[in-house]
């Protein structure tokens, strides 16, 4: 028989990080591959999930999402970015951002579109980007830096352009775009009239000070910008997929479009808890991402002395290396062995470019993670060197 996938999902296989946790678990090895804590989010939230089940909450949800999660999603933009939202037009909640995700491109890209997005991408955008029929155009994060090229940013946007896909923090590199990259590109999209879609998931994870501002901040950007987020990274429970959509009618209206169709509603009890957990105060958000600068602090400085070339991220869950110095030139190949032969899990960036050879040598390790868990990885990598 022939095979049954799609043409336009060919190629797509299962997700590495799917993969690579099926790896972990036969091999029972230490899992720094997929992002996930290990450790949940603030109990209080859990309460409030199970009173919610409790309480009878446990039928569909309106499908743009209880009426408290969309005001506890615009009163969150307001507080940290200054931004006005309208919480019954422009305010969507998904199943995760991932929902988001691919509602938004199903919804604004026709086939045969452009969709200029920055490499390495999160796997689903290459998915959903597949799934619309549209045409990714790539924009390389290099290492040793991972900044924008500004250069590359003006010739990636053709007349057939119809958005441009932008993560920041970025997932894998921990690059948080600055003020000058931000600028570029909604300066760049308000010439060529372009909508944005940004991930910004990782909102809440930066490090060494810096802050995280979103794009719809920029002059003549909230018309025109998605903004997508969840609270699985930032209460640390990424298995409860609460995630939203934010930006102005027309574009919420139009993910919402698709959205009704994927999941129609995402879940009922979950809603209340995480619209609880966005009122938190100053400090969790503040010690939260302090927690998890120190935890990278470790990883790295677990990692330099085992003869990995560090690039220290500065923000996400993640924290990437160049395998290069210890002798190993293919991230793929030394990820694949790396759980017989140390006990140990983490993800070959190459699977994340159009152009394999930038990623090549580069492989990411989560530490979202207990301290001793990231330190029983590095005494299992400690046996690559001796
Ligand atoms: N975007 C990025 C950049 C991510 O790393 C992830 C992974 N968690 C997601 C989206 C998906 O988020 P969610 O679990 O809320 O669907
Ligand atoms: N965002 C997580 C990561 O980058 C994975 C989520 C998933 O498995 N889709 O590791």
């Amino acid at each position: 028989m022939r095979t049954p996938l799609a043409a336009r999902l060919a190629g797509q296989g299962t997700t590495i990080f799917a993969e690579m946790s099926a790896l972990a678990l036969s091999t029972g090895s230490i899992n720094l591959g997929q992002g996930f804590p290990d450790v949940d989010g603030p109990a209080s939230i859990v309460e409030d999930a199970v009173n919610a089940m409790r309480a009878g909450r446990n039928q569909y949800a309106p499908g743009w999402g209880v009426p408290e999660l969309r005001r506890a999603v615009a009163d969150h933009q307001r507080r940290f970015y200054g931004l006005d939202f309208d919480p019954d037009s422009e305010v969507l909640v998904t199943t995760g951002a991932t929902e988001a995700i691919a509602a938004s491109l199903l919804a604004l890209v026709d086939p045969g579109d452009e969709v200029v997005v920055l490499e390495p991408y999160y796997d689903s955008y290459v998915a959903c980007i597949a799934m619309a029929g549209g045409q990714r155009v790539p924009i390389t994060l290099r290492a040793p830096d991972f900044r924008l090229d500004l250069d590359r940013l003006r010739t990636a946007v053709t007349p057939r352009t119809k958005l441009m896909l932008i993560n920041s923090p970025h997932n894998p590199t921990g690059t948080v775009l600055n003020d000058e990259e931000l600028s570029a590109i909604a300066q760049l999209a308000v010439e060529r009239d372009l909508i944005v879609v940004t991930d910004e998931v990782y909102e809440h994870i930066t490090f060494d000070g810096l802050s995280h501002r979103p794009l719809a901040t920029y002059d003549g950007m909230r018309e025109r910008t998605l903004t997508i987020s969840s609270g699985g990274k930032t209460f640390s429970l990424t298995g409860w997929k609460v995630g939203w959509a934010v930006g102005p009618a027309d574009l919420v209206r139009a993910t919402m479009t698709a959205k009704q169709f994927l999941t129609y509603t995402s879940a009922a009890p979950l809603q209340p808890a995480i619209a609880a957990a966005l009122t938190m105060a100053d400090d969790y958000f503040r010690d939260f991402a302090a927690s998890l600068q120190a935890k990278r602090d470790r990883l790295a400085a677990g990692l330099e002395p085992l003869g990995f070339k560090v690039f220290k991220p500065q923000g996400t869950y993640f924290l990437t290396t160049d395998i290069r110095p210890l002798g190993y030139d293919d991230g793929i190949d030394f990820c694949l062995g790396l759980p017989e032969r140390t006990g140990v899990v983490a993800i070959p960036h190459s699977v994340f470019y159009d152009d394999k050879e930038a990623g090549k040598p580069l492989v990411r390790w989560a530490f979202c993670k207990q301290d001793a868990v990231i330190d029983a990885a590095i005494e299992r990598l400690a046996t690559l060197v001796r």
